[in-house]
């Protein structure tokens, strides 16, 4: 069986310690991953702290960089048949998804940045007071640790890689240990382009491990994490030690506000979507959708059949619209969120189990589940689920949608449906998230800033905000007077 290695300093390591990955639609292991032990870990952060010191990639003009990034997008694009099916075995998502969104959107990152973002890189130059300039350096972070999660392994990892490659930095790259193939794939196609050894080093190892190992190493300035709040805390509290830059990407409970005035079909298309896509292990999924009263029981009653009707099946199967969750223990985590909704008075209209479908019984298959009767205090309300499962309640005006949605910890994402354009963007200013869609779900844009707001976390990805959070702003100032201005002249008054 293949055995995919580690990929540290230029070099493809198979270590002596493995662990199977296993393809979640049939529970069958599909390949083996070479697993970094604390030895691995601590040369991956060693190789990408000298490279970035020696200067070997901050130090190329950024024309040499560009043609490098390119060839990284032209490399997934060569492959991509291959990175479609090996992310989709990997993740259970329909092999649709991988093939026309996940790996061509990779490729597209690597080749905006390279396109667009150079001249955010050139300094900056301002007149402070006669005889004084200052000069504004934008700089690589250094040593950047990029943490990805499990459900979007290729395409978050290639955001990340993007912008901080392109800036200058050197990186080690963690995927979750549950997903670990296609960015360690991602190793070979950019060693092929060319970047120079120990820039870039990926490694696969338990979380828990790598994370306090990475993220209290002073040789590491950087953390960019993407991942559940949970961890998020403890990467805040590992990253304290030595006080570094942290970019945090974390969990959502957004909320869908929809209004009488919409075309009922259309919206219920896009809000099946905004939940049941990857299974709704999305941070952006729409698990809290409030419905306007008026429309309210058509809407539920629509949702629920079309919810019903949703294909599940094998991920490779291109007829197949929902895959299965992640792990066994994804699963037995959504279903005990269930109980605990029952317990509580909510009513599952629909789903709310595994499905009999003897094909299915292999995978970790759970049916979309539609939840009414759930009241802000209940578990199902505030947490994170991150599974087939939403919640539809009702609301009876503007102020009472923003309040609903605004009752959350979490502050990533948000949308609105009506035809009053008017409202909605008055509406979109009062709502605590940091993207709002505005008759439309899911759209992500390379030239857009994406993140999220309260325990959602903190910074931005894509866009130009999203590119400077991987640099840093260093203040030159030049005095032009043949005697300087010494402090001291001024001190005591000469
Ligand atoms: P997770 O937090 O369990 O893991 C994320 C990454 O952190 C993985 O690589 C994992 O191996 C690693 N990790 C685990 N424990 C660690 C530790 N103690 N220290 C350092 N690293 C550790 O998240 P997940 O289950 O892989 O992904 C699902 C979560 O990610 C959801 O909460 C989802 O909302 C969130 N997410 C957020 C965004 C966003 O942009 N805001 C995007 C995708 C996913």
């Amino acid at each position: 069986m293949n055995c995919a290695p580690l990929y540290i300093n230029g070099e493809f390591v198979e270590t002596k310690d493995k662990q199977n990955v296993l393809n979640p639609s049939t529970g069958r292991v599909i390949a083996q991953a070479s697993l970094a032990s604390e030895k691995e870990i601590n040369l991956a952060i060693e190789s990408a702290r000298k490279a970035f010191d020696r200067g070997d990639w901050a130090g190329l003009p950024f024309k040499e960089r560009k043609t490098i990034l390119f060839k990284i997008a032209q490399g997934i694009l060569n492959k991509a048949g291959e990175l479609a099916k090996t992310e989709t075995e990997n993740t259970g998502k329909p092999i649709k998804e991988t093939t026309f969104m996940d790996v061509p959107s990779s490729a597209k990152s690597f080749e905006h940045i390279a396109n667009n973002f150079e001249s955010y890189l050139s300094g900056e130059t301002l007149d402070v007071v006669e005889e004084s300039r200052a000069v504004l350096l934008r700089e690589p972070m250094g040593v950047i640790a990029l943490i990805v999660p499990w459900n979007y392994p290729l395409l978050i990892a290639s955001w990340k890689l993007a912008s901080a490659l392109a800036a200058g930095n050197t990186v080690i790259l963690k995927p979750s240990s549950l997903t670990p193939l296609s960015a360690l794939e991602l190793g070979k196609i950019i060693h092929e382009a060319g970047v120079p050894a120990g820039v870039v080093n990926i490694i696969n190892a338990s979380g828990a491990k790598t994370g306090q190992l990475i993220c209290s190493d002073k040789r590491v300035d950087m953390v960019s994490f993407t991942g559940s709040l949970e961890v998020g805390k403890e990467i805040l509290r590992y990253s304290s030690a030595n006080v570094k830059k942290l970019l945090m990407e974390l969990g959502g409970k957004s909320a869908s506000l929809i209004f009488a005035d919409v075309d009922l079909d259309t919206v219920i298309n896009s809000s099946l979507c905004s939940i049941f896509l990857n299974q709704g292990q999305m941070c952006t999924a729409m698990s809290r959708i409030f419905v306007q009263s008026e429309i309210y029981d058509k809407f539920v009653d629509s949702f629920v059949n079309k919810a019903k009707a949703i294909k599940l099946g094998a991920s490779d199967n291109h007829e197949t619209q929902m895959g299965p969750l992640i792990t066994d223990s994804q699963r037995k985590k959504v279903i005990a969120y269930l109980e605990k909704a029952k317990a509580e008075g909510a009513k599952i209209l629909c789903g709310g189990r595994i499905p009999h479908d003897p094909v299915l019984k292999n995978g970790y298959f759970f049916e979309p589940t539609v939840i009414t009767g759930v009241t802000p205090n209940m578990h199902i309300f505030k947490e994170e689920v991150f599974g087939p499962v939403t919640i539809i309640a009702k609301f009876s005006g503007p102020d009472q949608a923003v309040a609903l949605a605004n009752n959350s910890d979490f502050a990533l994402a948000a949308c609105i449906f009506s035809r009053n354009l008017s409202l909605a963007e008055k509406m979109a200013s009062r709502i605590n998230a940091g993207t709002v869609w505005i008759n439309t779900y899911g759209m992500f844009y390379n030239r857009l800033p994406y993140g999220g707001f309260k325990q959602s976390g903190f910074g931005k990805e894509l866009g130009r905000d999203g590119f400077l959070e991987y640099t840093r702003l260093k203040n030159v100032i030049i005095d032009h007077s043949p005697e300087g201005k010494p402090l001291v002249n001024y001190w005591y008054g000469f």
